[in-house]
């Protein structure tokens, strides 16, 4: 770095001397141009967008469970490269909405459609079409932001199986390019990173080169109780939980040496509908609450690189799917 700009300065030492007895036309400075845009992630719940975010970034900024329906808000996860920035927005699974909650994840969707240069649509080599599949279709056949298919989860799939699948999709929608992937792994997804470029438009970073997310800590902190929260349970449970944080204090405690031990302490409120859905959580004599807390304080002790306290409570709020006051809460966490 420095060799260089001693270069340039030398260089630039030698351009002004002839200028400065024969003066030109100041030049337009001219910055190179880069690829800047926004591109969706859509498809059904559980089809690995989430995960594909996380691996592209090679940091974990999205939740990621196996049960659907995990991510509830879009956020954005921001890629900066020498060839421009790619902001992918990371959006809840295309589904038919039956609750408040449901029906805000899917204005998340809908107007991602609106804002993005481009749109991915994940589908899962692993499953049949279906349905839900039939859904998705039906909501992108408006939409004329130019869009790609990626077939995910073929690091589990035979090669052979990929195929039909490509046959199946290329005639549903005016697919730009097919690409079959695995977000896991990371099967293509330098080739998908290279025709994302392509696509998107030349343009001004809008993000400074070391965002990462448009998410707050405290957002993220509370994703990732859910997600072990999701890990555990199973059934109704994974859809009728939220996580929201009460409180973050940072404090310096002193240690039995007398050294400074900086501690956080966070306090967390896990909402369910029923009582007995509390009880689950909980576990026998505490158990389960137990176990998701070491592995939710693992977790966000590396992130804070601060040894944490994490006090977590399980309350009940009956129907808080359906309760506007309720959403607006855990929504206005992000940032
Ligand atoms: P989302 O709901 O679309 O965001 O899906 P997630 O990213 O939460 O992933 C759902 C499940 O699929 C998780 O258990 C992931 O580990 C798994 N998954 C995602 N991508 C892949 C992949 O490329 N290969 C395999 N084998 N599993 C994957
Ligand atoms: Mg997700």
């Amino acid at each position: 770095m420095e060799t260089k700009n001693k270069e340039k300065a030398v260089k630039k030492a030698a351009a002004i001397k002839p200028a400065a007895r024969k003066p030109k036309a100041p030049k337009e400075e001219k910055k190179p141009a880069v690829k800047v845009g926004y591109v969706a992630l859509l498809g059904r719940p559980n089809v690995g967008k989430s995960t594909l975010l996380n691996t592209l970034l090679g940091q974990k900024v999205a939740i990621v469970s196996d049960k659907p329906q995990t991510t509830r808000i879009s956020i954005l996860g921001i890629k900066t490269t020498e060839k421009g920035q790619i902001i992918f927005i990371d959006n809840p699974g295309i589904h038919k909405p039956l609750h408040a909650l449901n029906r805000r994840m899917m204005n998340f969707v809908y107007s991602s459609l609106e804002t993005s240069d481009l749109l991915c649509l994940l589908i899962d080599a692993t499953q049949p079409f279906g349905h839900g599949d039939e859904f998705v279709i039906e909501t992108l056949r408006k939409v004329k932001t130019p869009l790609f298919l990626l077939i995910n989860k073929v690091d589990v799939v035979r090669k052979d199986k990929v195929l039909p699948i490509i046959e199946k999709y290329k005639d549903l929608l005016p697919f730009k390019e097919i690409i079959p992937v695995s977000a896991l792994t990371g099967i293509n997804l330098d080739v998908l990173e290279d025709l994302i470029y392509k696509s998107l438009p030349e343009a001004v970073k809008i993000y400074s080169d070391d965002e990462i997310s448009d998410q707050s800590e405290r957002f993220l902190l509370a994703e990732i109780v859910r997600e072990k929260v999701l890990k555990h349970v199973k059934e109704e449970l994974p859809f009728s939980t939220a996580v929201y944080i009460d409180g973050i204090e940072k404090k310096v405690l002193t240690d039995k040496d007398g050294n400074p031990r900086p501690m956080t302490f966070i306090r967390t409120s896990i909402f369910v509908e029923r009582d007995n859905h509390r009880k689950i959580i909980i576990g026998r004599r505490g158990s389960l609450i137990k176990q998701i807390g070491i592995e939710a304080r693992k977790e966000i002790e590396e992130i804070l690189a601060t040894e944490i306290y994490l006090g977590l409570q399980v309350r009940v709020r009956p129907q808080w799917r359906d309760s506007e006051d309720v959403l607006d809460l855990i929504e206005g966490q992000k940032g």
